[in-house]
């Protein structure tokens, strides 16, 4: 990812969007990471960038992607909170300031009343709801490149995403966010079930993309035979839905046959009843 590809996305949402403000947050971020690398051996200012752009494509405003391409300088540079402030303005600090303290919280207990405590400390600590979208976007970034962490520190970051971050991206309505925390939190947490379960998904549903689309193909003609307008989503569920479906009902992986899923969007509540209606008689 390059700044040009965030500014690229971000005008393309909000053709008003202050660039001038995000390309001077990039030059700030790219001088004071200089030297930095990640585990990866990539050059740090890498994470930023991919932070940002997770906050771009989620549409979020122009502090929130400033605060993106800025959230690790407090704490992992010698930026300092007043030059934050006078560059960026009191929005964009104050983002940053949360990310970087939610940041000092450690989290060592596994219990769920415990987990529970966490999360409302996180709420509370984030007053700007923005700081929360920022770190799970940091946590995105991070659980998407875990494999450069030691195995017992992919284990520990890896339960935290799904006792913490899951949840919370969850309570937020972030649902790309929460099924991807959870598809790679499920990889490190159960390496053996995930592969097993791709290698048989992989086996028996490779042919599944195609199928989806002559559905969706047909649940459109049937929403335009009916003067409906909607508009329709297909896919794979994503692995650890299908998981939790085989642990509640005590199945084998051979035996879960619902792995499909589709939504219909609608505008209006009579119509969301009419096409489930219309759903039901062609599919039985
Ligand atoms: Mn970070």
């Amino acid at each position: 990812i390059r700044i040009q590809d965030i500014l690229d996305k971000v005008q393309s949402v909000r053709p008003d969007a202050d660039l001038a403000m995000l390309q001077r947050a990039y030059i700030f971020s790219a001088s004071h990471h200089s030297g930095q690398v990640r585990l990866s051996g990539e050059p740090y200012l890498s994470h930023p960038l991919e932070v940002a752009y997770i906050l771009a494509d989620l549409r979020m405003d122009d502090a929130t992607i400033a605060a993106g391409l800025l959230h690790d300088t407090l704490e992992d540079t010698k930026a300092t909170r007043e030059e934050l402030t006078s560059m960026f303005g009191a929005a964009v600090t104050g983002i940053v300031e949360g990310v970087s303290k939610i940041s000092q919280i450690h989290f060592e207990s596994k219990e769920e009343a415990q987990a529970e405590n966490i999360r409302k400390m996180i709420m509370a600590m984030a007053e700007d709801i923005r700081v929360l979208v920022v770190k799970l976007a940091d946590r995105v970034h991070n659980m998407r490149t875990l494999q450069f962490q030691k195995p017992h520190k992919q284990m520990l970051i890896a339960q935290e995403t799904m006792d913490i971050y899951v949840p919370l991206a969850n309570r937020l309505g972030l649902h790309r966010i929460k099924l991807e925390l959870e598809d790679l939190s499920f990889m490190y947490l159960k390496p053996d079930i995930y592969s097993q379960l791709t290698d048989w998904l992989e086996r028996n549903h490779s042919s599944d993309q195609a199928y989806i689309e002559k559905v969706a193909d047909e649940l459109q003609k049937m929403l335009s035979d009916n003067k409906i307008k909607g508009e329709i989503r297909g896919r794979l569920k994503h692995k650890y839905s299908i998981y939790r479906k085989l642990i509640a009902q005590g199945l084998s992986v051979d035996q879960v046959h619902d792995v499909i899923a589709f939504r219909i969007l609608v505008d209006k509540v009579k119509h969301c009843y009419a096409v489930l209606g219309l759903a039901h008689a062609q599919w039985r």
